[in-house]
């Protein structure tokens, strides 16, 4: 399974080392940030897959970032889960409307956290999920990181692995290069968009006895798409 990159970003020193704790404990990645300035540094080398998101932080607030997050195209699909020790409901509301996918208050429970995180994740980075996933007579096993077609197994590098599963959960649209790096590498500054055409013909080549690797389609002049047309 790909291991989900959560970037926490926390000032408190213990609740930090709780938080890195429990979801390397549930198997993610976790990228530690103490103010908004090096969270945004940590989010332009490289997207995260979910911000947990402490709402006061030293300068800038956790709001505050949210909303920046939410304005820019290049990461205004990271899924946010704020982290407040504010109860009020208007705060709550406040959180969700400046673009949080869900609201959690301190203390908290390390079991609920992950709970939360692991739903969200499956809302709105599905290629993030160990679910198996099925189009057009494809599996795709996160778990098992098998994939077959009509029963026979279809041998995959990691990289291709990574981007077939990210296809068959984005069934349709079109991403262009960069969108790619993004969404598979993680990485749109370090990684030549060249890279992804390797990978595609890569992917392709893995696909064609099976006769599949035609759901990989090239859309002139914007990117690729993974398409039953
Ligand atoms: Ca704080």
């Amino acid at each position: 399974m790909t291991t989900a990159n959560i970037l926490l970003v926390e000032d408190e020193p213990a609740i930090q080392e709780l938080l890195a704790f429990n979801v390397a404990q549930c198997g993610f990645r976790a990228i530690q940030a103490y103010d908004v300035p090096s969270a945004l540094a940590e989010i332009n080398r490289a997207l995260p897959d979910l911000i947990l998101l402490d709402w006061m932080l030293p300068g800038a607030s956790g709001i505050e970032m949210a909303r920046r997050l939410r304005a820019d195209q290049r990461t205004r699909d990271i899924p946010i889960i704020m982290l407040t020790a504010r109860t009020d409901e208007r705060d709550k509301i406040l959180g969700l409307e400046s673009g949080a996918d869900d609201y959690i208050t301190k203390p908290f429970s390390p079991r609920e956290l992950m709970a939360r995180i692991r739903a969200v994740l499956r809302r709105r980075a599905p290629q993030m999920s160990d679910e198996t996933v099925r189009v057009e007579g494809l599996e795709l096993s996160p778990t098992t990181h098998r994939v077959s077609a009509g029963g026979a197994n279809i041998d995959l590098g990691p990289t291709e692995f990574r981007l077939l599963h990210f296809f068959m959960t984005h069934v349709e649209r079109v991403y262009s290069r960069a969108q790619l790096l993004d969404q598979v590498w993680g990485d749109h500054v370090f990684v030549e968009e060249r890279t992804v055409d390797v990978h595609i013909r890569r992917l392709r080549q893995a696909l064609e006895p099976s006769g599949k690797d035609a759901l990989v389609q090239t859309v002139r002049g914007s990117g690729y798409r993974f398409s039953r047309e």
